[in-house]
């Protein structure tokens, strides 16, 4: 199965969840074989976030201008800032035959999954709510009322969990283990028979000869 085409994989998860952390860890500990999807956003920069690197920063106008144009896979309104994934890079990555992760957040991980059923979706979550609340209260960043808005958010989305293909516990320090488990579950998905259609037709033309009557 050589020429296959890359892997689709969305990872999302709730605010704290750490998947941020993990996918860094994917992609370290495999390099060669994953590429990071950059998305385009209309929210400011964070201190340090660098354009180009973390996200493409537009303008309104601009992403808009670009969802007319149809320039996204996907995209989605969230906390008043649109955030989309720039096509041309995910097709062209996935075409060369490496696999692709998008980080993204749930409405825009359904819409991949509609138009790309053969996606794979990831849920990267802790295993216990007390988990969760220590992650985002140990950021140490955060107001009480951004943290309270946070679980609120996650109490919304666990709704839509089942939705997903798989989900992977982050559990206290285990990055690498859930990274590899992430790792492990896109070496799976090439083994689908959807991506082993070029080597179906060359073990059946292989075999034609062998058939009863030729
Ligand atoms: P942040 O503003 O904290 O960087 O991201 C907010 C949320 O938007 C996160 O859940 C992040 O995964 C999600 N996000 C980032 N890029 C995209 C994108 O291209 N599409 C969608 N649908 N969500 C995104």
């Amino acid at each position: 199965m050589n020429n296959q085409r890359g892997i689709l994989a969305v990872i999302s998860g709730f605010s704290g969840a750490g998947k941020g952390t993990v996918v860094k860890e994917l992609l370290s500990a495999h390099a060669q074989e994953y590429c990071l999807s950059v998305s385009a956003t209309t929210r400011s920069p964070r201190e340090g976030e660098v354009d180009g690197k973390h996200y493409f920063f537009l303008d309104k106008a601009d992403f808009e201008r670009r969802i007319g144009e149809g320039r996204f896979l996907e995209y989605a309104c969230y906390v008043d800032n649109y955030y989309g994934t720039p096509k041309d890079f995910v097709y062209d990555k996935l075409n060369q035959g490496i696999s692709v992760i998008l980080e993204i957040e749930i409405q825009g991980a359904l819409k991949v999954k509609e138009r790309h059923p053969e996606a794979v979706l990831i849920f990267v979550t802790p295993p216990t709510v007390e988990e969760l609340e220590a992650r985002l209260r140990g950021r140490g960043t955060e107001t009480e009322d951004v943290i309270l808005s946070r679980l609120a958010r996650a109490a919304e989305e666990v709704e839509y969990m089942n939705k997903y293909d798989y989900i992977v516990l982050n559990e206290n320090g285990k990055i690498a283990e859930c990274a590899e488990m992430i790792h492990r579950i896109i070496e799976s998905e090439k083994r689908k028979t959807v991506y082993g259609g070029e080597l179906i037709e060359s073990l059946r033309e292989g075999l034609a000869a062998y058939k009863k009557g030729e």
